[in-house]
């Protein structure tokens, strides 16, 4: 039996895991690692921190969709990669071998410890869920009078989430005074995506009574009081362990990959999403996971002897939908942009669409 190994329950595993199942390949024993059998899509997350979704309706089960594929779902975290061994170990202790392995296990944050605050990471999408939750609680067992809101990070996540969080409290505590504040190092709000958007989302933001400081690095004295809720969406970093398996990684942490989704040190392994390094950096976004996720399950089926590895191309302009939690959203694409009610209600067929693809059947 040859062991095909994917790690991380992201948006191109997903997309493995759904092809496997229509056309299962006799011969190879199939294992998906991720922590959690249900694994949020990110488009829907700031719908889903404004109360528009239910957590259950913007997830994706992995053990049934490994179930269909005829793959083992193993609970587990992978901690350590031994590319010279083909081992991965796991934060339990188990070890698991492979023949051929495939990574996609997303981005990670480092947040700094605010003493006295209530800090959100925006990644890992799949902890967020239990710390939202937490904030949530508090804030209806002892109501407040006043919140300081603040969020770092002028990129999409950072103001869809920061839209969403505030849109969620003023519908659960009308009384309560919201202190909304966004900051960002860059002098422009959504660096990459089209200047007309950019200007829409700072009018939303102002719609909504954020007050946006461009162009600074977060400072926590100034915008992190006691008491404060910080929600923290800086720009995607390396999961730490790649960097030490051996693997080929780029100076940031993350896996260098050739044209066919491959590590170029270690061609067995495959890689795709945010964890991925392409020649030229990519934004870290699930449209582009999403992107590589039939190109990455052509060529692992290659890498195990049935057919040609196809070349994965990035598409040169990507669409992103950002939702402003007031009934509508924002589209860039290229150059040009949009926004209105009707934007949102496209975000939403596409992104349950998308859930929907993925359910078990
Ligand atoms: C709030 C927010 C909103 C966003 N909205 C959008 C959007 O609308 N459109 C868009 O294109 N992008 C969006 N993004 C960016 C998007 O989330 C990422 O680019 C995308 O999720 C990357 O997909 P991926 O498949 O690489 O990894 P992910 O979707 O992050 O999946 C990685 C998986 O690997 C698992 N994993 C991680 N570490 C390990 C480990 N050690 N062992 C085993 N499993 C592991 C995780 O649990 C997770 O299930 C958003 C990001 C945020 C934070």
């Amino acid at each position: 039996m040859t062991r095909l190994l994917l790690v991380g329950a992201g948006h191109a595993h997903a997309q493995v895991l759904r092809d496997w199942a229509a056309a299962p390949r006799p011969g190879v024993q199939l294992a998906l690692v991720g922590p959690h059998a249900l694994a949020p899509y990110s488009g829907m997350v700031p719908g889903w921190l404004a109360g528009a979704y239910r957590f259950e309706q913007i997830v994706i089960d992995f053990a049934a969709l490994a179930r269909a594929a005829g793959a083992a779902f193993v609970a587990g975290e992978a901690v350590a990669l031994d590319a010279a061994r083909r081992t991965l170990t796991l934060a339990d202790g188990r070890a698991l071998g492979y023949d051929v392995l495939s990574l996609n296990i997303g981005s990670t944050l480092h947040v700094p410890a605010l003493d006295g605050c209530t800090v959100l990471p925006m990644r890992p999408l799949d902890r967020l869920r239990q710390r939202y939750g937490a904030v949530l609680d508090a804030l209806a067992r002892e109501p407040a009078r006043g919140l300081a809101v603040t969020a770092v990070g002028g990129g999409a996540a950072g103001c869809e989430t920061l839209l969403a969080v505030l849109a969620r409290l003023r519908a659960a505590a009308p009384r309560l005074h919201l202190d909304a504040r966004l900051v960002a190092r860059g002098d422009a709000l959504l660096p990459g995506l089209a200047r007309g958007a950019a200007r829409r989302m700072q009018a939303a933001l102002t719609r909504a009574g954020v007050e946006v400081h461009a162009g600074r690095d977060f400072d926590a004295t100034q915008d992190a009081p006691p008491g404060s809720l910080v929600l923290w969406a800086t720009g995607a970093q390396a999961h730490g362990w790649p960097a030490r398996s051996g693997l080929a990684c780029d100076d940031a942490g993350f896996v260098r990959i050739d044209a066919l989704l491959r590590s170029p040190s270690h061609p067995e392994v495959h890689a795709a999403g945010d964890c991925a390094a392409w020649a030229e950096p990519l934004p870290k976004a699930g449209v582009f996971a999403v992107r590589m996720g039939p190109v990455l399950s052509r060529n692992l089926r290659a890498a195990l002897g049935d057919g040609d590895a196809l070349a994965y191309r990035p598409q040169r302009r990507h669409l992103a939908l950002l939702a402003t939690a007031d009934g509508r959203a924002i589209a860039s694409w290229g150059r040009a942009s949009a926004e209105g009610a009707w934007v949102w209600r496209c975000k939403d067929r596409i992104d349950r669409g998308f859930v929907a693809r993925h359910a078990p059947r």
